[in-house]
């Protein structure tokens, strides 16, 4: 059983127009510790009409707090912030029963998302209008932003708090409402993140979250003509899905869908930084982010030395528990998981890959794989070209930054990229030339409630984080004021 300081955040009813209930039905679903099997608690299996009356108190909530003053609807994210950070640990146990990551991955990410709710606390003040010039001598231009409307959010288990803070921060700062729907393999994170709202203030209905049928409550969230906007993080896949659906009432979407990032080792590079860079956006949480490294590009002169390296370190990742010490790694998210891993893995090897470690499923059962390198990687190759979303480093020789560019641009994703060099032109020329929208330049982690989260072609659309995340919750309004 999970021991938690704060028993209370462990909800097992869904916060729905202000109030704990179960589904209408009184149907549930089981959440299941992916390190052991075992169910840790039931949460509703709600569907369209528990998501209909989220979405219409949204609604109403929505007025009164749109019309508050930015700088009280920052303290009310303020105080959500700080009681994210007070109950930590809790949040981080939660996290890791249900997801797996580490639990110093864990609390990481727990403080990675606080970090959205007060920056967009801070931006919330900062959201200001223009006086453009007028098109007559008796006219005045003004430019407004206003909240776009009830917002409506769908989010993946990779990432159980953080995926939520960074679109609920912004909706709220921006006086929008949201309504949640969070993967079913993690309500659990994002149902203590609501209990947290209610403590912080977050007023009645302006928050809700609906566990259960991810058809029916996306259908309702994507159908609802008082839904202006959806904020999808996912899979490709999906996000289409949800884009057709949104087509027929014109809702603006934010969608932060796959990549497929290439990770790019350059003969002038420091091969101890890369190493370590490839271990941080390879195996972070088992290699199940949407930023992690998916092919390693490594140079001729290098490609030897930089693998024997990689190894080395790969070998010393501890795989097991999320809740033992010393643990890097934990299991990947549920058996289809695996699935790809291994499939992966048997299609590098038909392809002429070789496995130069792990490779196989973990003796301790369940999701566990073994941290997974394979050289020899080419275009022939799954790898190349799909997300593998676990653990597993295929490397890639290259000759040329010509040719390196043509390899890495070769896909239809664009969200994360990575490469390591010293040479301040190539840095430059190779930066400029990369079709995503991220790169990181001698570092492996990117992501910062500072920063532009988001992806180009078929990795998405919007940007979340920094000064640049609101607009995605905002809408400009021009007014021509004639007869001056
Ligand atoms: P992943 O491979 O990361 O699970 P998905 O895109 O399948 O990616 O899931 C991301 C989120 O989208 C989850 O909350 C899931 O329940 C939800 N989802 C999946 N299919 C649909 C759908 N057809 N309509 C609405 N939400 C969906």
């Amino acid at each position: 059983m999970l021991q938690l300081n704060n028993p209370a955040l462990l909800r097992r009813q869904c916060l729905i127009a202000g109030v704990w209930a179960d589904a209408d039905d009184g149907s549930t679903m089981d959440v299941t510790n992916p390190a052991t099997g075992e169910a840790i608690a039931a949460v509703p299996r709600m569907g369209a009409a528990e998501t209909r009356r989220a979405i219409g108190a949204a609604k109403t909530a929505m007025q009164d707090w749109q019309r508050r003053t930015a700088k009280e609807r920052a303290a009310v994210l303020r105080r959500w912030y700080e009681l994210l950070l007070a109950n930590q640990d809790d949040l981080a146990a939660i996290l890791t029963a249900e997801q797996g990551k580490p639990l110093a991955e864990a609390r990481g990410e727990i403080a990675y998302g606080a970090s959205y709710l007060e920056w967009f606390a801070e931006e919330a003040k900062r959201v200001y209008g223009d006086t453009l010039p007028g098109h007559g001598a008796d006219k005045r231009v003004i430019v407004i932003r206003q909240p776009v409307g009830v917002t409506a959010a769908i989010t993946p288990w990779n990432f159980p708090n953080a995926m939520i803070a960074r679109k609920v921060g912004p909706a709220l700062a921006a006086g929008c409402a949201m309504v949640l729907k969070p993967a079913s393999q993690t309500p659990l994170s994002a149902l203590a993140l609501a209990a947290l709202a209610v403590d912080a203030g977050v007023p009645p209905g302006l928050f809700s979250v609906v566990t259960g049928s991810a058809g029916d409550i996306g259908a309702e969230l994507t159908g609802n003509p008082l839904v202006a906007k959806l904020s999808f993080t996912g899979s490709t896949a999906t996000g289409k899905t949800l884009l057709a659906q949104c087509a027929a009432t014109v809702k603006k979407t934010s969608m932060e869908l796959g990549g497929n990032a290439p990770f790019v080792v350059f003969d002038d590079a420091d091969l101890d930084a890369a190493v370590d860079g490839a271990i941080a956006s390879k195996y972070r949480n088992a290699g199940q982010t949407c930023v992690c490294a998916n092919r390693l590009y490594v140079q001729a002169g290098v490609y030897d030395a930089f693998a024997d390296r990689l190894a080395a370190a790969v070998a010393k990742l501890k795989v097991g528990n999320g809740t033992e010490p010393g643990v890097t790694q934990g299991p990947l998210i549920d058996e289809n998981a695996v699935r790809k891993v291994e499939e992966h893995i048997a299609d590098a090897i038909a392809h002429g890959g070789e496995v130069v470690l792990g490779g196989r499923r973990h003796a301790l059962g369940h999701g566990f794989f073994e941290p997974t390198i394979v050289k020899h990687a080419n275009a022939r190759m799954k790898v190349a070209r799909e997300e593998t979303f676990g653990p597993l480093a295929p490397l890639f020789r290259f000759e040329t930054e010509d040719e390196l560019i043509a390899l890495a641009n070769d896909t239809e994703f664009g969200l994360a990229s990575y490469f390591y060099s010293r040479d301040i032109g190539r840095i430059w020329r190779v930066a400029e030339a990369l079709e995503y929208g991220m790169v990181g330049i001698n570092t492996g982690l990117i992501s910062s409630e500072m920063a532009p989260f988001g992806g180009i072609k078929q990795s998405g659309m919007g940007r979340e984080g920094s000064r640049y995340g609101i607009d995605d919750y905002l809408e400009l309004k021009y007014l021509c004021i004639g007869g001056i």
